[in-house]
């Protein structure tokens, strides 16, 4: 029988073992900074403390945050800890504003990171034998290359599509018989629209799992984009400063993502106080480096809001699990005195038959109120020229979000096709406050 595990010694390590390994990992990982790192001892002599203070995990809680401005305060080389000769590749996000971070893997640091998303791999069932087309941007942006390396990794066979070029991407997928599909969700939907208008039959496409992340999404636009492609759609969370794609994975159980916690320590911290959450309570994903030699980070915040839980998954794998991205902190919107994540309203909005997952937020202020309309598209089969219908339509979707998020939105359907496609992450917010 196959081993649905690709490193059965760490993926069901027990807590105890664990917890030893990354207190020795800390450690390593803390010296090495202390040493290597003019910003880090800096930061650790502000805090009194040296690397003979750190003798177990639980000892993370006196290490000081790293954030995304230290790293551009440092840009562009200022966080790496190996001489330039030992840095075989440099990453750099696309950051919303200013300088974009940058990261440098060397080459041990690579295959850590192959390591991770071919853990991610056997656990959505798929192994040398599948076919994956990755089409996820190649470049500065990491979702390319962690997939494609990953699936090499595996021994898997990769069509390196990159994004964009969607008639292209149909023919290839329909004629190599890919088996994997890797991009963000939202591009995953554009591709399940293309196949449907290519006149190729679904049933002639060989796609069984998408590996999907970058973006926030959710269990209601994974039911939509399993139903459209007929395939099993999974998770992949990461970010450019811990590794790119690969941080945490999905299993088969489609109940929370592994993280690879012998590389990657998980902490959820209040993001007000920084205070460490009780298990299972939402807050902001702090992530430190264990085994990271090019550009190791100490309680990185990710800015990213989720849960954390320990006990061991129906899949047997005994790494902790962080609940689906509600969004960043950043992402949250304040509407007249209301939190509302943009997936909030995707959920609501998706529990209805007549909607699509294609939508945009538009925020302004008009007369010092806040205002926001969600502009939705209809799909086909429900939409009409009978305006009562339609208004029948929008004020359902009113009257629920106002009933689950308290806040009323205006609601604008729009005709099938008519937001813009994205081949990368979508845009879903456009904030007219700030522009
Ligand atoms: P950028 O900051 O330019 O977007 P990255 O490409 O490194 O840079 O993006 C990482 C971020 O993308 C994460 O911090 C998180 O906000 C988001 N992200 C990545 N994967 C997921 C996922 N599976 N679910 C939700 N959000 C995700
Ligand atoms: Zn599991």
């Amino acid at each position: 029988m196959k081993n649905k595990y690709w490193n059965e010694n760490i993926e069901r390590m027990s807590r105890e073992d664990m917890r030893k390994l990354q207190g020795i990992r800390l450690k390593q990982t803390v010296e090495r900074v202390y040493h290597d790192s003019p910003f880090y001892r800096k930061k650790m002599q502000e805090l009194d403390i040296t690397p003979d203070d750190i003798n177990s995990i639980d000892d993370i809680v006196k290490l000081p945050f790293t954030t995304k401005y230290d790293l551009r305060d440092n840009y562009p080389f200022g966080m790496f800890t190996v001489p330039m000769s030992q840095i075989v590749r440099i990453h750099a996000s696309s950051g919303t504003t200013g300088k974009p971070t940058v990261v440098g893997h060397t080459r041990r640091d690579l295959a850590m990171w192959a390591e991770c998303m071919s853990r991610a791999i056997y656990a959505y069932g798929l192994d040398e034998s599948d076919i994956f087309q990755v089409s996820y941007g190649y470049g500065l942006f990491t979702g390319g290359f962690g997939a494609h390396y990953g699936a090499e990794n595996v021994g898997a066979s990769v069509i390196p599509m990159s994004s964009g070029n969607t008639a292209k991407q149909i023919t290839l997928m329909h004629d190599f018989g890919a088996t994997a599909l890797c991009c963000t969700p939202s591009y995953a939907l554009y591709l399940a629209d293309a196949i449907r208008d290519s006149g190729y039959p679904l049933e002639e496409f060989k796609l069984k799992a998408g590996v999907f992340g970058a973006e926030p999404w959710t269990e209601n636009m994974r039911k939509d984009l399993e139903r459209k492609l007929n395939i099993k759609a999974y998770n992949i969370y990461g970010l450019s400063e811990i590794a790119g794609p690969g941080v945490a994975f999905e299993c088969e159980c489609q109940d929370g993502s592994h993280v690879n916690e012998d590389h990657f320590y998980p902490e959820i911290v209040d993001p007000e106080t920084l205070q460490p959450l009780p298990e299972g309570e939402t807050g902001e994903l702090v992530l430190t480096h264990l085994t990271k030699e090019g550009m190791p980070l100490l309680r990185y915040r990710t800015k990213d809001l989720t849960a954390l839980r320990r006990g061991t998954c129906s899949c047997g794998r005994t790494l902790a699990r962080i609940d689906r991205i509600m969004g960043r902190s950043d992402d949250m919107l304040i509407i007249r005195g209301v939190n509302v994540f943009p997936t909030q309203i995707e959920s609501v909005m998706l529990e209805m038959p007549e909607f699509e997952p294609h939508y945009q937020l538009i925020v302004d202020r008009v007369n010092n109120t806040d205002t926001m309309e969600l502009q939705v598209e209809v799909r086909p089969e429900f939409y009409t020229d009978e305006i009562s219908k339609m208004m029948a339509m929008q004020k359902r979707l009113y009257a629920r979000l106002q009933s689950v998020l308290g806040l009323s939105v205006n609601v604008r359907l729009v005709e099938p096709r008519s937001i813009e496609r994205s081949t990368g992450k979508a845009k879903r917010v456009v904030d007219k406050r700030k522009l």
